[in-house]
């Protein structure tokens, strides 16, 4: 039997660490660590443009004038966005300027349309403005070269955006650790058809995927056996060539139809654990076979819940990096009670909130999953706790 950390540390001494990035589309990076620093390409915007719909002026040739006193310039032209300023304005000259649309040579300021008669030859002017008035200038966003988006960083709405805005069709994305499924019982029934007497639905399957996909990880699933060492040794032989990870689920504790001892010993498959000192789920092994790191955890809904958090992201935060994976832990104050007395380490599901944990009524066992609906956390208590009380305070694990 080994203790949590240890558990922890013997994963990490054996799981690869993910290397390599790969190319592809802006839209597929969604969700996706950047494998290179992107630097902007040109200085954004990349020329000094308007910010509003109005008249590009010379801000010396409209000093002092109101509604009272109007300037009048000649409007010598038009200027829509998408197209070059070709125009140089001289003394007394303005161009009607549309949001977006650079701002020409030898003006420096813009005049709101509504300070104006809108005039189309010659446009009467309402307001003075200071030089630079209503000018967004070239760079003032980025400047060209700046590394806009580092290495490492996850790809959300808005470093897509940025990324697109600095011209970049195709990014290379950080390579994500190549991870697989298996569930084994002979009890289990993919849902979908009426149970036949004496199984249970395979939840475990999709309670393992699922969070993986959490993760942004995509499994690959294996397969479901039945309590066979053969066929379970025979899956795991053939998987073990593209995982680098193979997360199991049933048959690790000390029955007769526990096969994954004679599996590991079939395949012959190094050990690193088995059994770690907690609940639920102590019954968790850990093993390597062909460079692939193979978790095991127990069948038991919430145990392999728990196995999840506990060591599979904990194994995934080594192997990538990211930083989404690192386990956060913290205190909270108990909103109720939990009564039980915990033998050994135990780690229970609860709802964390604003500093408070609260612990939800229905079964705590770890066959049972439906009280985890609706949970964030797990309270870890410490061995030999006689029970906790409201206002008790006590170290969480964030889910
Ligand atoms: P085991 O770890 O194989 O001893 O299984 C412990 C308990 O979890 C048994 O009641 C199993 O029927 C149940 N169980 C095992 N695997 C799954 C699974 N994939 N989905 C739901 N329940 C499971
Ligand atoms: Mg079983």
């Amino acid at each position: 039997m080994v203790t949590l950390e240890e558990a922890q540390r013997i994963l990490n001494a054996h799981v690869k660490q993910t290397e390599g990035t790969k190319e592809c589309s802006l839209s597929e990076a969604l969700g996706r660590r950047i494998g290179e620093d992107l630097a902007a390409r040109t200085d954004q915007p990349p020329f000094p443009r308007s910010p509003l719909d109005g008249y590009a002026v010379r801000a010396g040739d409209i000093r002092g004038a109101c509604a009272q006193n109007p300037a009048v310039l000649n409007v010598a032209g038009e200027l829509p966005a998408g197209v070059p300023a070709v125009q140089s304005l001289g003394p007394g000259q303005a161009v009607r300027i549309m949001t977006g649309a650079p701002i020409p040579e030898g003006t420096d300021a813009v005049i709101r349309q509504e300070d104006t008669d809108y005039g189309e030859e010659k446009v009467q002017i309402y307001r003075s403005v200071k030089p630079c008035e209503n000018i967004c200038f070239q760079g003032e966003d980025y400047r060209a070269g700046t590394h806009i988006i580092r290495n490492g960083e996850r790809m959300d709405a808005v470093n897509i955006a940025l990324a697109a805005g600095m011209g970049y069709e195709r990014v290379r994305v950080r390579k994500k650790p190549a991870v697989a499924v298996l569930t084994t019982g002979s009890e289990l029934q993919e849902p979908g058809r009426p149970l036949r007497p004496g199984a249970v639905y395979d939840s475990n399957r999709y309670l393992v995927e699922a969070r993986l996909r959490e993760w942004g990880i995509t499994p690959f699933y294996a397969g479901r056996i039945e309590d066979d060492a053969g066929k379970a040794a025979g899956c795991l032989a053939r998987i073990s060539k593209e995982a680098d990870l193979i997360i199991t689920t049933g048959g690790v504790s000390v029955g007769k139809m526990d096969i994954m001892h004679d599996v590991i010993e079939r395949l012959g498959a190094e050990r690193l654990f088995w059994r770690v000192k907690l609940k639920p789920g102590s019954p968790a092994m850990a093993s390597v076979y062909e460079g692939a790191v193979i978790i095991s955890l127990s069948g038991n809904p919430f145990g392999a819940a728990a196995g999840m958090e506990l060591l599979v992201r904990p194994a995934l935060y080594h192997m990538t990096g990211d930083s989404a994976l690192a386990p956060v832990r913290q205190q909270a104050v108990m909103e109720n009670g939990f009564p039980k007395k915990s033998g050994s380490r135990r780690f229970v599901r609860a709802v964390w909130a604003s500093g408070m944990v609260r612990v939800p009524e229905g079964s705590h066992s770890s066959g049972s999953l439906s009280s985890m609906k609706g949970c964030n956390c797990l309270i870890d208590i410490p061995a030999g706790n006689e029970g906790l009380c409201k206002g008790d305070s006590v170290w969480i694990i964030l889910l």
